[in-house]
């Protein structure tokens, strides 16, 4: 019997920590330390403490798992049909809801977001390997005419060793959204997540050992970027990379790709803006430009971090913005404030300088505005819901990603102007569209460079629906069945018969 939610709340907030978290690297189907003995912490950052400890690894621990996934390959994993590959993927997402409270427990600790958000992201790891369990045995090909005397096809084969390079933002669905479509495409996988987060990358991979995986099919090393993952993405032994992170490690991960042309998907977050019109219902788009913006506070790369308004509605849309925003309460996540803890003390004083460098500047900071802490023990990495108000197209806090819970406001006086902002930074991840005109929704979704947009409703969508960035924000697409040709090589057959 798996030990219900609020015990586990009680013993994370009674000791601290959860007993049993994993500690070691996981490769070719067992835990092992790493190769050099070295150990890192990971912090709690609702109280800023450490509260478990995982393997440092570096390019020797890395070689052993892409060792153990050019091996599975060609072992038992290549013999199931993809029907039998697709059981075991849903295998997987049974086990992840029979494990779903340690798996949130474990993920806010580890990242600091509210319970409920890691309850969610729990939930959403079981439906990506549900999804897809379910489009294993549907990846087909196409058969080409040719016309009388040929035979020509085409047939989705596995790329091969698939390296996955995990973020600390949301570290168990980031790392579900790529592992389910490599592993359903026939791949197998050494996942590396942020030195930030590792546990759960851990905890995931160990279910799929226990769903009946074959050793060496989906490794986990832990470790810090400039160690394990600059040694991942440089292997020759890796076909595939899928990266989330910033544009700056983002740019290295591709020269680290180069010399071996190693494939490649990039998700570099993004500046999007939450475009709303005149005529659009007001309380639902202030509900979701609050969402947009205050969710996992700030830190996600779609996050709606620019709200760019019809002027004629400005004055009371932000009034009520503000309001709202003031009244969030933030707190430790086990307790579910309105709000959690930003993920590092580094990251904090990033958000923060932004913000302060935008007063000195003389940018209105209508709410918010400084770090904080966890009301109750006074302890913790927080920051309060801000709006900055008036700003210019070109000012730093418009053009540069905060990943922090800080709204930015721009305010346009026709569509045109209103494309002109949207798209005026280096990013093109995603767009929102407020308004109740059906036809102007669709001609600003065609006029916005964004990789989805979505109307009336922010993060509409899910796993079924491909994910990803233009510009800076990155290239390739994950998610629903364009994540699959991700993780496939096309190969054309054409005979003649
Ligand atoms: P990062 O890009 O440095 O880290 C992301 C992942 O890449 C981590 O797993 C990290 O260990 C790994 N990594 C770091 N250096 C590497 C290297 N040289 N080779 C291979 N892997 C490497 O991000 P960060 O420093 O943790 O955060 C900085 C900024 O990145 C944030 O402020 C935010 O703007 C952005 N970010 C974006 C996303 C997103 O979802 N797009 C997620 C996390 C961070």
């Amino acid at each position: 019997m798996a030990t219900p939610l609020n015990a586990l709340v009680h013993e994370a907030q009674a000791s601290g920590t959860l007993a049993g978290l994993p500690e070691r690297h996981l490769i070719n189907g067992a835990f092992v330390p790493a190769l050099s003995g070295a150990l890192m912490g990971t912090l709690d950052p609702g109280t800023g403490q450490a509260f478990a400890s995982f393997a440092a690894g570096d390019a020797a621990d890395v070689d052993a798992a892409v060792t153990a996934a050019q091996a599975a390959l060609t072992g038992p994993w290549r013999a199931l049909t993809p029907a039998q590959r697709g059981r075991l993927l849903y295998r997987v997402a049974a086990l992840i809801r029979a494990n779903a409270d340690r798996l949130a427990v474990a993920e806010t600790l580890d990242s600091g977001k509210r319970l409920a958000e890691a309850i969610g992201d729990v939930a959403g790891a079981a439906a990506t390997f549900d999804y897809y369990a379910g489009a294993c045995d549907k990846h087909q090909g196409d058969s080409i005419p040719l016309g009388d005397g040929y035979l020509a096809y085409t047939v989705h084969e596995p790329v091969g060793v698939t390296a996955h390079i995990i973020p600390w933002n949301y570290p168990l669905s980031s790392a579900a959204r790529g592992i389910a479509p490599a592993l359903a495409a026939g791949c197998t996988v050494v996942a590396k997540p942020a030195e930030q987060t590792p546990l759960t990358a851990l905890m995931l991979a160990r279910l799929c050992m226990d769903a009946g995986m074959p050793p060496g099919v989906c490794n986990v090393v832990t470790g810090t970027g400039a160690q394990a993952g600059a040694a991942l993405v440089r292997h020759p032994g890796v076909h595939h990379i899928s990266f989330t992170g910033s544009v700056a490690t983002g740019i290295d991960v591709m020269q680290g790709a180069a010399p071996h042309i190693t494939r490649l998907v990039l998700e570099l977050g993004g500046k999007s803006p939450v475009l709303v019109l005149a005529d659009c219902d007001i309380d639902k788009a202030v509900d979701n430009v609050l969402g947009g913006i205050f969710e996992n506070a700030g830190q996600i790369c779609s996050a709606g971090s620019r709200l760019v308004i019809d002027r004629r509605i400005h004055a009371d849309f932000v009034e009520r913005l503000v309001a709202r925003a003031r009244a969030m309460t933030v707190g430790h996540g086990l307790r579910n404030a309105d709000m959690g803890a930003v993920n590092s003390r580094a990251h904090l004083d990033k958000i923060a300088g932004y913000v302060d460098r935008a007063r000195a500047r003389g940018v209105a900071v209508l709410c918010g505005g400084r770090p904080t802490a966890d009301p109750v023990t006074g302890r913790g990495w927080f920051y309060e819901p801000t709006i900055l108000d008036g700003l210019a197209p070109d000012d730093e806090a418009v053009q540069q990603e905060i990943f922090g819970p800080v709204l930015c406001v721009q305010v346009f006086d026709d569509i045109d102007e209103a494309v002109a902002l949207a798209n005026g930074t280096d990013f093109g991840l995603v767009a929102g569209i407020f308004t109740r005109d059906f036809a102007a929704a669709h001609r600003l979704a065609r006029q916005v460079d964004a990789g989805q947009v979505y109307i009336n409703e922010y993060f509409a969508g899910g796993v079924s629906v491909p994910f990803g960035g233009n510009k800076r924000s990155g290239f390739g697409r994950e998610k629903g069945m364009e994540a699959l040709r991700s993780y496939s090589k096309l190969k054309s057959v054409a005979a003649r018969i």
